[in-house]
């Protein structure tokens, strides 16, 4: 399991998350959710290892990630400043942590092969990434943090710059792999619609606190205050 608690940052005197417990079980898809400056992408770039925290702890399989470096992390991310290498093809572009990992070179044509294969990509492997698509470079960007079968999968709003038709497409895609692979999914969004359509449980923020955990259907039937059932309800 992926257990935060009490975790807190802050930059300066500002209290960007304060006092984040949360327990995710391996294989669940936990959206975090909440409004502008709430607090997700923050508490996500300290499971990331992007940021160090303040207080707290983050634990992965019982081992503490707190003071590791975010290549020790080992963990499969996606997100908006993370961006394809340019100079790249798509195949390429899938090899590389395979190789920053060492690992023999049958081992990354096989890897890489499969993970072109989930994302549906195998006959644009070697384009570069200007030749893409902004849909088929967010597919890149997950075979990428796939393909080296990171325990924890870390999406900060990777589908917002994308049309309305396209980024449902893509939710099935993302559901479907999440599946498929059973990895455990860590996702940042604040479009309610998209955490009600992939989450097995959604974390609401507001200011830098969690102001509810718990599946779409409780959220929505049980809102515990005005701002979840405004925030979660609304749309449904
Ligand atoms: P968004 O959906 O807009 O990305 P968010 O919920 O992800 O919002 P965060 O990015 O986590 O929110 O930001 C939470 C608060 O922390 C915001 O008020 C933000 O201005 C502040 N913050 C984030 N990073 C820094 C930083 N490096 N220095 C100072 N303040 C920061």
């Amino acid at each position: 399991a992926l257990q935060l608690r009490g975790v807190t940052k802050r930059f300066g005197s500002f209290t960007a998350i304060e006092d984040i417990s949360l327990t995710i079980e391996p294989g669940e898809f936990v959206t975090f959710l909440g409004p502008s400056g709430s607090g997700k992408t923050t508490t996500l770039n300290c499971i990331a290892g992007f940021e160090e925290v303040t207080a707290g702890e983050i634990l992965l399989g019982g081992n503490s990630l707190t003071s590791l470096p975010i290549h020790k992390r080992n963990l499969g991310m996606v997100f908006q400043g993370y961006a394809l290498f340019p100079h790249m093809t798509v195949e390429k572009n899938i090899a590389y942590p395979l190789k920053q990992r060492k690992l023999p070179r049958a081992a990354i044509a096989r890897d890489v092969a499969f993970a072109l294969e989930t994302v549906g990509l195998t006959e644009f492997k070697d384009r570069m990434p200007t030749q893409l698509s902004g849909g088929q470079r967010q597919r890149v960007a997950l075979a990428r943090a796939i393909c080296f079968g990171p325990p924890l999968l870390l999406m900060d709003e990777p589908l917002s710059a994308l049309d309305k038709a396209l980024r449902e497409q893509l939710q099935l895609e993302i559901r479907r792999i999440h599946r498929e692979l059973g990895t455990t999914v860590v996702f940042v969004t604040h479009d309610q619609d998209e955490a009600l359509a992939l989450s097995d449980r959604i974390v609401v923020f507001d200011k830098g606190r969690i102001v509810q955990i718990g599946t779409p259907r409780e959220l929505y039937q049980n809102p515990e205050n005005v701002f979840v059932s405004e925030f979660v309800g609304e749309s449904v």
